[in-house]
């Protein structure tokens, strides 16, 4: 039998890519390999759960069984790949050797895990599998306080969602507003000051040093001398792509799998796709992305070599208690912000010096203008 087409992960990027591969090519041997339970669902979906009321088993779309039947593909899960071949066209599952035809890597980011001292220091969860959030849930039942690492956009999520499952929230992040690197700080205000509505306490500047059990609970060490005290600690510090086992099959990497607008990598025959993959210098850790690199690269593997471009792609916060939607300016681009509104509703745009949009955010009712603004925002991979 020829050698299978081998994605490397079943997360959106490897399960949405062996579907639109399959809309191409029924026949070609498909085989997908994941270190996890290779159940599908949406990852995004994670940080809705508690308001959702949904349990990690609520929030599976599939079964591993059902996808391999779907997608005429074999699934092996709980199978971690150790090491790639380019030269022998081949990957390595310790002793085992596997042959490819074309191999794509789809294998995500990882959590950032941030040094803590304390006994506790091994009870602070990282959510970002469903089996990370199957851990939390189960350590969730009959506790009552969260304190949350982390004020991006998965934090914040977590804080809304959190605080609608009932628990008291208390964040702690190092940075000067909320999502930082994302949003202008009126727009981030006026998230935090809806956060704080429900009830989330914010503490912004210091970091967790010290995490130490106690008779009833945790108690957090904060860098400022504050001490917290809660029953569980959740990690959504930031997420770093998976380049190590690329880097040392000597695959070029630099934040990401390095990849061109075909999605290939340095080397023959390997291509990456979604949060591992720095695509023609863009890593977005995003499900639009993804997709349309989906799209592309089954054409490519399917025989018709597709380069993939990016139009605007805005974001959209799950912080339901202030809706947001944000669109930061492209890398390189150099433009003035304006604030409009006040409040829960803020239209913050960003222009060049011809008066072009570049980017925004845009919080509470001023989101129903997205629709008009997005058609002026320029492609992000023209
Ligand atoms: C809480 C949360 C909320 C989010 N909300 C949004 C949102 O609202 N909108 C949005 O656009 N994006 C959102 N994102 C980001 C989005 O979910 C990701 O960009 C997307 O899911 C990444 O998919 P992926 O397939 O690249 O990676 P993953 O889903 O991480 O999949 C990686 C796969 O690779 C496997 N793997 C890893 N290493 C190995 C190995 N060595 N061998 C074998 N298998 C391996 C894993 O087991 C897994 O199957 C959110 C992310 C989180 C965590």
């Amino acid at each position: 039998m020829s050698a299978p087409v081998v994605i490397v992960g079943t997360g959106l990027a490897g399960y949405n890519l062996a579907r639109e591969f399959r809309k191409l090519d029924s026949e070609t041997p498909l085989l997908l390999i994941t270190a996890d339970d290779g159940r599908s669902y949406s990852k995004p979906m994670l940080s809705t759960g508690f308001g959702k009321n949904k349990d990690a088993d609520g929030l599976s779309m599939a079964e591993p069984g059902a996808m391999a039947e779907q997608l005429k593909a074999e699934v092996r899960t709980h199978t971690r790949i150790s090491g790639i071949d380019p030269g022998h066209k081949r990957l390595w599952i310790g002793e085992e050797a596997v042959n490819y035809r074309d191999l794509i890597l789809a294998w995500g980011a990882e959590t950032v895990r941030v040094p803590v001292q304390g006994d506790a220091a091994d009870l602070i969860f990282p959510i970002n599998d469903l089996e990370d959030y199957a851990r939390f849930r189960a350590a969730a039942v009959g506790k009552r306080r969260v304190l949350l690492l982390g004020a991006g956009l998965i934090g914040c999520e977590f804080a809304n969602d959190l605080s609608l499952g009932g628990y008291e929230v208390e964040l702690v992040a190092p940075c000067e507003q909320v999502m930082p690197t994302l949003l202008h700080p009126a727009a981030a205000a006026a998230v935090q000051a809806g956060l704080e509505s429900l009830g989330a306490r914010f503490h912004l500047g210091p970091v967790l040093n010290r995490l130490q059990k106690v008779a009833d609970g945790l108690e957090a060490h904060l860098s400022d001398g504050q001490v917290i005290a809660c029953d569980l600690v959740v990690s959504a510090v930031g997420l770093r792509p998976r380049i190590d086992l690329a880097a040392a099959a000597g695959l070029v990497a630099n934040r990401g799998v390095v990849v061109d607008r075909h999605l290939k990598t340095s080397h023959a025959n390997i291509y990456a796709l979604g949060d591992c993959a720095e695509v023609d210098g863009l890593n977005l850790l995003y499900v639009m992305p993804l997709m349309s690199c989906a799209r592309a690269l089954a054409q490519t593997l399917a025989g018709n070599p597709t380069a993939v471009s990016y139009g605007a792609m805005p974001i959209t916060v799950k912080t339901p208690v202030c809706p947001l939607v944000v669109s930061p300016p492209p890398r390189g681009s150099e433009g003035v912000w304006s604030v409009e509104g006040l409040g829960a509703d803020i239209k913050a745009l960003c222009r060049d010096a011809q008066g072009n949009l570049l980017g925004y955010a845009l919080t509470g009712t001023a989101v129903m203008e997205k629709l008009a603004l997005n058609k002026e925002l320029p492609a992000l991979l023209a």
